[in-house]
């Protein structure tokens, strides 16, 4: 399965001191061929798999993390980009908001339709019914009765009705009348794909104009999963996926390949037989299942925090003796870089937002700095005291600048450098004595 076979790809770090061109390249091939195994398309498991391998390239070198571990750590955020990053939406606006339920036999639609009506009910304020859609057998309808009563919610089902469009239309009318602000409709499933299905479904669809369909499947069934889920889009253009029985030994792999053949989100994943065992899909706790491995995760995670303070105490040693010069002047512009878009970052100070929100700041603010110090050799970097005219001409025409601006820079890292001395010497405090006196 995905997670033996990625597993044992990041074997192949293994023992090896440092990241490489060759290994990762060999690691990733590895990567790729499980993605596609896995049902992942081409394109996709392609541009994952280069993603992955610009990250690792470009990481930092950890001395407490191996480099199997950091590509543990990268693959999974990697993973759980693939599966949409963050929770989708789910909208039930509208009065009454209609939810539809689709997927075959057995995939577990009407006891997902049950579990969604409780949760909307207890923890969204709901007012539901349910609808049984499902009128070939009357087993059907018996059954979504037994989940209505266990959760206290209303069904609504016509015995002796065999159109399911007629009666999801009728349900409609029953919700309004009996204040009613949100229906479920259970339909019927076949065990495979089937013309009749389809147009009865379809049908629906076009009658009621839901808010949303989602589509269960049984993340047991693997492959099949895949190929179900492409036919009922193609005809439905469903908005969710609903995946069921993740309580089983199955590790998720059908949340990978679902989403990135049919490009929906999923919306709720299923772990149990009982009525409370329904979740909001998150795609960060799905990658820690398809790997397996979220302690390694996390130890990652501590180790980078970890490099963050020792770095910040270098630099304050640095600063102390006075040697802070261009290199460590990019390093922390890199820094700052790596921590996202600038506006995005000032935006998220309280009160800001609003103000910037038309200003023109970009990552870009950097670039003639960034592009001056590049052009500086690694002895001007590290003693900015031997810059002089020529050497800054020569800088200016290599940067694409010209002298004032390498002479701004210089006077702003002067300055800079100055002040953090003595910020961090406690020159800052010897100052405000004497200016007492
Ligand atoms: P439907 O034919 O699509 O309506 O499927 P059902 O709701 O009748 O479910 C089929 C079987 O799967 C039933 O025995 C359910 O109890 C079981 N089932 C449904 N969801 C889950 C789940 O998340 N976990 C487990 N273990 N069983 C489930
Ligand atoms: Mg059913």
């Amino acid at each position: 399965n995905l997670s033996e076979r990625l597993e044992r790809s990041f074997k192949i770090l293994k023992g090896q001191g440092k990241i490489t061109e060759i290994n990762v390249a060999e690691t990733l091939k590895e990567v790729r061929r499980a993605l596609l195994d896995a049902d992942v398309n081409y394109k996709t498991a392609k541009e994952f798999t280069e993603t992955v391998k610009e990250k690792a390239l470009g990481q930092d070198v950890l001395n407490a993390v191996k480099p199997e571990q950091m590509m543990v750590k990268i693959v999974h955020d990697e993973l759980a980009t693939l599966m949409g990053g963050s929770a989708a939406e789910f909208n039930i606006k509208g009065n009454p908001a209609i939810i539809l339920m689709s997927g075959l036999q057995g995939s577990g639609k009407t006891t997902f339709s049950g579990k969604l009506a409780n949760m909307l009910k207890s923890k969204r304020g709901k007012n539901p019914l349910l609808v049984a859609g499902d009128v070939y057998r009357p087993a059907a309808i018996e059954q979504l009765k037994v989940l209505g009563e266990q959760i206290g919610v209303s069904v609504y089902a016509e015995e002796d009705n065999k159109n399911p469009v007629k009666i999801a239309q009728n349900a409609i009318q029953y919700a309004r009348q009996h204040g009613k602000d949100l229906i479920i409709i259970d339909t019927a499933g076949r065990l495979a794909i089937d013309e009749k299905m389809m147009n009865e479904i379809e049908s629906i669809k076009k009658a009621v104009n839901p808010q949303e369909i989602l589509f269960v499947v049984d993340s047991m069934t693997g492959q099949d999963a895949v190929n179900t889920a492409k036919e009922f889009n193609q005809r439905l253009d469903f908005n969710g996926v609903v995946l069921t029985k993740l309580d089983g030994d199955t590790r998720g792999g059908a949340a990978l390949s679902i989403r990135s053949v049919v490009d929906k989100p999923i919306k709720f994943v299923g772990t149990g037989e009982k009525l409370d065992a329904i979740d909001v899909f998150h795609p960060e706790r799905m990658a820690d299942r398809i790997l397996g491995m979220g302690d390694i995760v996390s130890l990652v995670e501590k180790a980078q925090e970890q490099y963050d303070e020792e770095e910040a105490r270098r630099l304050q040693k640095k600063i102390a003796k006075n040697q802070f010069d261009f290199n460590d002047f990019i390093a922390q512009i890199q820094q700052i870089k790596k921590m996202g878009n600038l506006k995005d970052l000032a935006s998220m100070i309280p009160g800001v937002g609003k103000q910037i929100k038309d200003l023109d700041i970009d990552d870009d603010a950097f670039k003639g700095i960034e592009a001056i110090i590049r052009s500086m050799t690694p002895q001007e970097r590290t003693n900015p005291e031997i810059l002089n005219g020529s050497r800054r001409a020569r800088i200016a025409k290599g940067s694409g600048t010209n002298v004032q601006e390498v002479n701004k820079l210089l006077k702003q890292f002067d300055e800079t450098r100055k002040m953090m001395r003595m910020m961090t010497t406690g020159g800052g405090r010897q100052a405000m004595r004497n200016m007492g006196r």
